[in-house]
């Protein structure tokens, strides 16, 4: 069963705090079990408004992660990455922003809200404002089904969904999956001072801080003018320190801190000492963890290179898409047509799709025409080229469906290998899907000869069921051709079945 994905992730501004953990991490702790997680650390994002200053981003990318695995992020359930180190997301961004109007991300609110705000910075740049749109990327590359948000965050997967929409209509496809905001309560935090806790406010208590520090910043919380006298009865629902045993207390400490107040039963300072151990109850194992992280932080940097690695790879499949859709991808795929050198007299070749009567050309003829196609078109022309360490370096595998090739817009698989072993073999990967008909194209490399088997859906289907129930995810199925006494082809699935396919060589027939 595959899992709903969900991406998420947090500029790098240093160590977290205790607003951070509950409005998020503590939430994406849970995620990790119903889905199948990305978390980011936003490099990229924290350069859009930091771009005068970048001396302190790699430190603050550890701090985060390392606060992330303290709090229990797991590298073996999720996929735990630096923004940077897949660049992928700056492609995908930068090819959004040929099609995103200037006026969505314009009226983003926190665009201009941001830019009154933050002062000190010059926020009137071209990075700040598309900072939205590489939010869209970082979330469609991963073609993530739910983005976990605060509220504030809404609008912008809201021009995500836009951006995919667009994306999808004006090419026609449907690459990109519409993400959904996944809103969970979040309790609020207060800061020590009553305010929203925030670096910028300087109220923060830090997740991983040591518990005497938390403890000395509770115990010195505002009461926000409650109970100056305390022989006066207070509203605990107006105190900050009401509000952190409301988040972090159990309910005897709530009823019983909350009726002494009301009651003036109990001082402050037993009341806020009560909040200082609810509170180091949760930010206690966070600081062992990290105190015990930060002694192998070369393992933790390599962790984030690796999940880095994994991430980019996940981000490469859709970005093969992408690029396909804006013709700029790293094949030559089907322009190497208009380069095909001609022997003196030869017809120009055509796309198979461009031949209206093809259907009433004689069998013969058509299937010459077919093999023509895929000569020119599918089997690569590097082949010649590099080798490393005995392992040919251009893989001659591709997939391609051509719904021309069946006049009942069948779907067709069609593959090249070349032969890479002897008695000569070429060897396959199909994807565990529905097809009508593979078509596998041989190519020898002794005489560059080439080989064509279109083979019906009769022949394989019976193996194929066979072999997909054992698949892992994501895996493919190994087919093999391999020519045996001199003129017999045979076709093995997964190993484990042959069939003899000779006869189907340059068979177009069953296509129709
Ligand atoms: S008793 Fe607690 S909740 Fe009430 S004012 Fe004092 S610190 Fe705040």
């Amino acid at each position: 069963m595959t899992r709903p994905r969900v991406l998420s992730g947090m500029r790098p501004t240093g160590k977290l705090h205790l607003g951070n953990y509950m409005g998020a991490l503590a939430n994406w702790v849970k995620l990790q079990d119903q889905y199948e997680c990305y978390f980011f650390i936003a490099d990229l994002h924290a350069l859009t408004s930091d771009y005068a200053d970048p001396s302190r981003v790699k430190l603050n990318t550890l701090d985060v992660a390392l606060d992330w695995l303290a709090a229990g992020l797991n590298p073996e359930k999720s996929t735990i990455f630096i923004q940077s180190h897949v660049p992928q997301h700056a492609e995908l961004h930068l090819l959004f922003s040929m099609i995103t109007p200037l006026g969505w991300l314009e009226r983003v609110p926190t665009y201009k809200e941001q830019q009154e705000n933050i002062t000190g910075k010059d926020l009137s740049t071209y990075g700040f404002l598309g900072y939205p749109l590489l939010q869209a990327a970082d979330i469609l590359i991963y073609q993530a089904q739910f983005v976990p948000v605060g509220q504030d965050q809404v609008a912008h997967v809201e021009l995500t969904r836009e951006v995919a929409r667009r994306f999808n209509s004006m090419y026609k496809t449907s690459v990109f999956p519409e993400p959904e905001a996944l809103l969970t309560p979040t309790p609020k935090v207060p800061g020590t001072d009553g305010r929203k806790m925030s670096k910028s406010y300087g109220n923060t208590i830090g997740m991983t801080e040591a518990p005497a520090l938390v403890a000395k910043k509770v115990v010195e919380m505002s009461t926000n003018g409650q109970r100056v006298r305390q022989t006066d009865a207070g509203d605990p629902d107006m105190c900050p320190v009401g509000e952190l045993h409301k988040v972090f207390s159990s309910p005897e400490t709530i009823a019983s801190t909350q009726h002494g107040c009301r009651a003036a039963t109990i001082p402050c300072e037993f009341c806020k000492i009560e909040a200082a151990d609810s509170v180091c109850a949760v930010t206690e194992p966070l600081h062992q963890e990290r105190a015990r992280l930060e002694g192998r932080i070369d393992e933790t940097w390599a962790m984030l290179r690796e999940q880095s690695v994994k991430a980019a790879s996940r981000a490469e499949q859709t970005m093969l898409s992408v690029r396909t859709i804006f013709d700029i991808s790293r094949d030559l795929g089907t322009v190497r047509r208009y380069f095909v050198q001609r022997a003196e007299g030869e017809k120009e070749l055509r796309d198979l799709s461009e031949f209206a009567n093809w259907w009433e050309l004689p069998q013969d003829q058509r299937a010459k025409q077919v093999r023509e196609y895929w000569r020119n078109n599918l089997v690569p022309r590097e082949i010649h080229l590099s080798q490393e360490s005995n392992r040919v370096f251009a893989t001659l595998d591709r997939e391609l469906e051509e719904p021309f090739l069946s006049s009942k817009k069948k779907r067709v698989f069609v593959s090249t290998s070349r032969d890479a072993e002897a008695p000569e073999a070429w060897k396959f990967e199909i994807p565990a899907r529905t097809y009508e008909v593979w078509t596998l194209l041989c190519w020898r490399k002794k005489d560059l000869k080439l080989f064509d088997f279109p083979i019906p859906q009769k022949v394989f289907s019976q193996d194929f069921a066979m072999a997909k129930k054992s698949l892992k995810k994501n895996e493919k199925i190994p087919v093999c051709i391999t020519r045996i006494e001199g003129d017999h082809f045979h076709l093995s699935i997964a190993g484990k079945s042959s069939h003899d396919i000779t006869l189907l060589e340059k068979n177009y027939e069953p296509l129709q």
